[in-house]
């Protein structure tokens, strides 16, 4: 892995330049290794920052699929957990959905894996290819797009006054939700900041969670439980700012007995892990996907509620498509940046975001309410799913990515 940025980089252009070395960047970077494409990772941390993120995500089976292909699964696989089991319910309504691996045909109905496990082995994947240069700790200071390329004008922060400038035919953001990339070309973005925070914490329950996942909903938002391995979980803990803000301050013992209240009595005894992190929640689509020598992949696109695990799972969806883009666009010889190949992964993509996007709004605005018509209207389509199985396998086939066109 390359540190500082030589000097004869501009004597190279690369095919490709990936700003952000986050799972969603590495993914693209790995969807592309066989491709003979020259490619660069430009990251603003070191390698063990981007891994150190304490954090765990709910992985769909279709993100498993990529992750397969990739060549990573292997090492990923073991290190995970993997869900025979997803629990939905509502408050204390006593009926409650169970959603099993038979429902989708998969070995598993999610899983759930940390951020730096993830992060190691895609990393670990990249450096095995020596088309792949990765600068970390490496800021973008300039970009600017011209007919046949985009250059970008990179400093090391440890040498910040030196500036070095490169080429490539195509630069992709993949640098998270603030993207100075997107900012900087001026995308519009649509969206809106929920009333909600979102708290998340370690815990380890008892009994033994044995890998089954709840999400269980209450009137102030989500509630749920993602098993880990070495009986552990991740709470993803949804509340208005001010309740979400007031329950992450509260002493510990005094968390676990609010926590205990919303888990449900599948563990009567929880222990407190890591102190409680608070996020604030907000919708954001990107009005286009990309432009000319530029395009916007994961967080940078958009960002969603977390209800349903759904954020990280666009984003790895949105890199192995723009990598099926590339490669195509390559074999039949055509411009990396120009508009027609990106504009078909704009079409791919953005349209199917939105789906889910709107699928998220709209399961947090009829979940995260007590309008008694709205509580009757969710419980008899609980019902039904609990029913009928063809209702509840094409919720979860909605919510696990195997829809629409796959990568
Ligand atoms: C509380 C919470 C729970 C969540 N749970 C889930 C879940 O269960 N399942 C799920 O699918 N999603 C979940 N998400 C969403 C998920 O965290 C994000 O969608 C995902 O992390 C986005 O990945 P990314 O690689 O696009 O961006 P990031 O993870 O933000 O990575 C961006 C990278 O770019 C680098 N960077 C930024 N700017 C620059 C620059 N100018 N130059 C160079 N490098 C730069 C950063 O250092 C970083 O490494 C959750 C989110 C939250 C807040």
């Amino acid at each position: 892995m390359n540190a500082l940025v030589p000097e004869n980089a501009a004597d190279i252009t690369y095919d490709v330049i990936i700003v952000g070395g986050g799972i969603v960047g590495l993914v693209l970077a790995c969807g592309l290794l066989s491709s003979g494409l020259r490619i660069a990772i430009v990251e603003a941390k070191t390698p063990q920052q981007v891994a150190d993120r304490l954090r765990a995500y709910a992985l769909s089976p279709q993100s498993a699929h990529i992750f397969r292909a990739l060549g990573v699964w292997e090492q990923i696989a073991p290190a995970i957990a993997h869900f025979p089991k997803v629990v939905l319910s509502d408050a204390d309504y006593p009926h409650y959905v169970e959603f099993l691996p038979d429902d989708i045909g998969e070995p598993a109905v999610y899983y759930c894996a940390e951020h730096s496990i993830l992060v190691q082995a895609l990393q670990q994947k990249v450096a095995t290819c020596p088309a792949v240069t990765c600068w970390y700790e490496t800021q973008v200071v300039e970009v600017s797009y011209g007919t046949d390329r985009a250059t970008l004008m990179l400093s090391h922060s440890q040498q910040p006054e030196r500036t070095v400038a490169v080429n490539a035919a195509l630069v992709v953001a993949a640098d998270g939700a603030n993207s100075q990339l997107r900012i900087g070309e001026e995308i519009k973005t649509i969206g809106w900041d929920y009333w909600q925070s979102c708290v998340t914490a370690f815990v380890s329950p008892a009994p033994p969670h044995q890998n089954i996942a709840y999400e269980r909903f209450w009137s102030s938002g989500p509630f749920a439980v993602l098993p880990l391995p070495d009986n552990r979980c991740q709470i993803v803990w949804t509340a208005p700012h001010a309740e979400a803000r007031a329950i992450a301050a509260l002493p510990s013992t005094q968390f676990i007995a609010e926590m205990s209240r919303r888990y449900g009595n599948q563990a009567s005894d929880l222990t407190l892990l890591s102190a409680p992190l608070v996020f604030p929640v907000r919708l954001v689509q990107s009005q286009t996907y990309c432009k000319p020598r530029l395009a916007l992949v994961g967080d940078a696109a958009h960002c969603c509620h977390p209800i349903g695990g759904q954020g990280l799972n666009m984003g790895i969806r949105d890199a192995a498509a723009l990598a099926q883009v590339l490669q195509t666009a390559q074999q039949q010889q055509q411009d990396l940046g120009s508009l027609v190949v990106l504009k078909s992964y704009d079409r791919w993509r953005r349209y199917e975001n939105w789906l889910v996007l709107l699928m998220t709004d709209l399961l947090n605005r009829t979940f995260s309410n007590h309008w008694l018509p709205l509580v009757t209207l969710r419980r008899i389509v609980l019902h039904g799913m609990i029913t009928w199985t063809p209702l509840r396998q094409l919720f979860l086939r909605l919510m696990t990515g195997l829809w629409g066109r796959q990568p």
